[in-house]
């Protein structure tokens, strides 16, 4: 069960009624200096284009 209360961790803003990213991640051995850390965050759906827009290869989009 997702907890009830989500902040974007981009822009602070708390969601409500949205979509978001999700981005979980355990580093592994090939790492830099992160082995075995779980990180994540949360974007809102804005943040998450901002984000995307500064990709040199676009997102895959089915
Ligand atoms: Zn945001």
């Amino acid at each position: 069960m997702r907890q009830m209360k989500i902040v974007c961790n981009k822009c602070g803003r708390e969601i409500t009624n949205e979509d978001i990213l999700t981005v979980e991640k355990r580093w592994g051995y090939f790492s830099n200096n992160k082995d075995n850390e779980v990180h994540s965050f949360d974007l809102c759906e804005k943040c998450y284009d901002e984000f995307i827009s500064t990709f040199q290869v676009p997102v895959e989009i089915k």
